[in-house]
C-alpha cells in the first residue's frame, strides 16, 4: 500500500468540494489555479461548473497548470427522457478535458428527483439502466473513454442511483463487458460503500481491470442531510486506509479524490483553507 504520509502526490479534489465558499460559487478557472498553487496535480470538475467557465478555456488551463483529471463528473441519469443526448455531449466533454473515465450517476425511479415519481418499478428502473450503459457503451467504445459506475448508498435508490452496492455495479460491468476489456468499471466511493459487508470481497472481485477510480470523504456520526452533509477524511467513522489498503491490493494506482459536499461546514470556509485540510487529512487519514 502506497505511503500517503510524506507528499499528496495521489490527491485529487473534485471541485464540488470547494464549489460554493461562504455561500458563493467558487469559478473552476480559480479552483484550477488554486488547486495548483498548492501542489495538487489532478481534479475532477462537474460539468456544470465546465459549462460555466468554457470548456475550451478550462481545457487550456488544465494543461498550462499541468493538472490531470481523476474522472470527470458525471453521465448516467438513463431514466430520465433527455439522457442519451446529455450522456454523449458527456463523453465528448471527457474526451476534450483528457479525463481517464466518464463517472456515471445512473439514475432512479424516473420523475422521483424531481419530487414525483412516475412509478414503483425499481426492478424496471434497474433494467432500464442497464439497458442505457449498454447502449451506451458502444459511443464510449468509440471514443476510447471509459465508463465508471459508481454505486450511491441506498439512501438515494429513490432518487439518484438504483445501482446501490459493488456487487449490483458489477453484474452490470460481467453482463455487458464480460471480457473486462477496460471500457467498463467502477468508481468506489467510500462514502457510499464503507458499511457493505460484502465490500472487501466484491473490491477482489472488481479487480484491478474494473477499478476506475476511488473516492474519499467521512461519513458522519450523526449525519444531518442526506446529501450535503459528507465529512471531511478523519472526521467520522470510516476506515478510509483499510479500504484503500483493499482497492491497492488489486493493484489500483492512480488518485485518491477527495469529494466533499458540506453546506453547513466546508462550504463556509474560504477555498483554500479547505484545500491545506484536504492535504492535511490526505496525508493522516487516507
Ligand atoms: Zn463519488
Amino acid at each position: 500500500m502506497r505511503d500517503f504520509s510524506k507528499d499528496h502526490r495521489w490527491l485529487s479534489i473534485n471541485t464540488a468540494t470547494v464549489r460554493q465558499q461562504h455561500g458563493q460559487e467558487w469559478p473552476l478557472l480559480q479552483i484550477l489555479d488554486a488547486c495548483a498553487r498548492q501542489g495538487i496535480r489532478a481534479v475532477s470538475p462537474w460539468r456544470d461548473q465546465v459549462a460555466a467557465a468554457g470548456l475550451q478555456a478550462t481545457s487550456r488551463a488544465l494543461r498550462s497548470h499541468g493538472l490531470e483529471l481523476s474522472g470527470y463528473c458525471r453521465g448516467g441519469m438513463f431514466t430520465s427522457d433527455d439522457a442519451r443526448d446529455g450522456n454523449l455531449r458527456a463523453l465528448d466533454e471527457a474526451c476534450e478535458l483528457g479525463a481517464p473515465c466518464l463517472v456515471l450517476v445512473v439514475g432512479g425511479l424516473p420523475g422521483a428527483l424531481n419530487g414525483q415519481a412516475l412509478h414503483k418499478d425499481i426492478a424496471g428502473a434497474r433494467r432500464q439502466v442497464q439497458d442505457g450503459i449498454a447502449q451506451l457503451l458502444e459511443q464510449a467504445r468509440e471514443r476510447r473513454m471509459p465508463l465508471a459506475l459508481e454505486p450511491l448508498h441506498p439512501m438515494y435508490a429513490a432518487d439518484r442511483a438504483c445501482i446501490n452496492t459493488l456487487e449490483q455495479a458489477l453484474d452490470v460491468c460481467d453482463a455487458l463487458d464480460p471480457g473486462r476489456s477496460g471500457a467498463l468499471g467502477v468508481a468506489v466511493d467510500v462514502y457510499h460503500l464503507w458499511w457493505d459487508p460484502k465490500l472487501q470481497a466484491q473490491i477482489e472481485r472488481a479487480g484491478r481491470e474494473r477499478l476506475l477510480a476511488f473516492h474519499v470523504c467521512d461519513w458522519l456520526a450523526p449525519t444531518r442531510d442526506l446529501l450535503l452533509d459528507r465529512g471531511m477524511m478523519g472526521d467520522g467513522v470510516i476506515d478510509i486506509p483499510r479500504i484503500r489498503g483493499w482497492v491497492e491490493a488489486q493493484g489500483y494506482a492512480g488518485y485518491s479524490e477527495v469529494e466533499i459536499f458540506s453546506a453547513a461546514n466546508w462550504w463556509q470556509r474560504g477555498g483554500d483553507e479547505v484545500l491545506k485540510t484536504c492535504i492535511e487529512r490526505h496525508r493522516s487519514a487516507v
